[in-house]
């Protein structure tokens, strides 16, 4: 393909090429893992793959990926603990997508209910709720990202004439914090609240802390109603994805049958990636669900290694438990640009996501400890 580009084109194409490759090497400070061949999947990608509507409901357009969709999507339902044959789910184009779809079926059952959620929550939530036109409640937090509950009943009580929709952090952007679904729950017990909806962003940290049992649990049996997660986190995706589950008898209020498609509307785009799904198929197919606990455990001590290297060197390195993100004092914007670190506010952190390799954490280190020194 690229001979038939005009010498300067494949020139810039392939300049791009080797330097996108090159920055893939100093990347550590977004959680997209990078350990992915999906070298197998490539005479896919000549292929017009959409699974356009719902994914249950095969559609006329018959080149699609539901199967596989399925299957990823009953994968999560299991390992959140979706109560059988009462779920129902889609592979999304990212977290922010199950988000806004959580949100919405929240909205559908409570127009008249008002979304509460952390100061630590990630950016897609407000936004969401803005294009929702629901109203909002922004609650504190602790020092280390998660819900300060105290404040949220607080808020509650105030407004206890509403139904109360809850979006809760499953690892929240800057400090991988979760907040507590028990105390949520003791929060709308003790203020016998009974219309209620809990949202869990697990956008971050859904997938390994459901492997790991990572405490506090967070899945359906514990009380919530839908779970979002990003696919291309963990997991590890070159096309931004993830899923959304959600308890099917609220869900059944969304969506029309359209003839056009032969299936139903009921997710937020109409045309749905139908490579992502295969991707994710792959990679759950790959490592199972041992191979990827592993992979999280392994994760998770790289983390803990680079926060015990850190803090030797003086610095006030820390990770909320079963975390892969390690959060430290922001440190000069030379070596936050060249690895990548996302900063807020006065601190930065390293996610290490499988692919960041302890190599990649050494040479990063050397360079601190050189900023440090000078
Ligand atoms: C990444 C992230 C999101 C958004 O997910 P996308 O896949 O980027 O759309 C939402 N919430 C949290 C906590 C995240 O880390």
């Amino acid at each position: 393909m690229i001979n038939e580009l005009t010498l300067q084109d494949a020139e810039r194409l392939s300049n791009y090429i080797e330097s996108m490759q090159k920055r893939a090497t100093r990347s550590i400070g977004y959680p997209g893992s990078t350990d992915y061949d999906y070298a197998a999947l490539f005479p896919l990608l000549a292929i017009n793959l959409n699974n356009i509507g719902d994914p249950l409901i095969e559609s006329t357009y018959e080149l699609n990926s539901r199967s596989f969709e399925m299957e990823v999507v009953a994968f999560f339902a299991e390992l959140f603990q979706a109560p059988a044959n009462n779920w129902w789910g889609y592979v999304t184009n990212g977290g922010s997508e199950g988000n806004l779809y959580g949100l919405y079926v929240a909205r559908e059952l409570y127009p008249q209910g008002i979304v509460y959620y952390s100061e630590a929550t990630h950016y897609s939530i407000q936004k969401n709720v803005h294009i929702l036109g629901l109203n909002s409640i922004v609650i504190r937090t602790q020092p280390n990202g998660e819900m300060d509950y105290a404040d949220l009943k607080d808020m509650i009580q105030l407004h206890r004439d509403h139904p109360v929709i809850i979006m809760a952090n499953i690892g929240t952007t800057m400090t991988e914090a979760r907040d507590d679904l028990g105390q949520i729950k003791a929060a709308l017990k003790h203020l016998a609240i009974k219309q209620h909806y809990i949202h869990c962003d697990a956008a971050l940290a859904g997938v390994y802390s459901a492997l790991l049992e990572t405490e506090p649990r967070f899945d359906f049996s514990q009380g919530c109603d839908s779970i979002a997660i990003s696919g291309h986190k963990f997991l590890g995706s070159p096309i931004p994805c993830g899923a959304v589950i959600v308890r099917k008898n609220y869900k059944d209020r969304i969506g029309q049958v359209i003839p056009y498609i032969g299936t139903a509307d009921t997710t937020i785009s109409g045309s749905r990636n139908g490579h992502s799904p295969v991707f994710l198929w792959y990679t759950l197919k790959k490592h199972g669900r041992q191979g990827l606990t592993q992979r999280a455990k392994e994760s998770i001590a790289l983390a803990q290694y680079t926060a015990n290297r850190l803090s030797q060197m003086g610095l006030n390195a820390w990770c909320n438990p079963g975390a892969l993100t390690v959060v430290f004092p922001a440190l000069s914007p030379s070596i936050r640009k060249k690895w990548q670190l996302a900063t807020e506010g006065d601190v930065c952190h390293v996610v290490c996501v499988p692919g960041v390799t302890k190599a990649m954490v050494d040479d990063f280190l050397i360079d601190v400890q050189q900023e440090i020194t000078y």
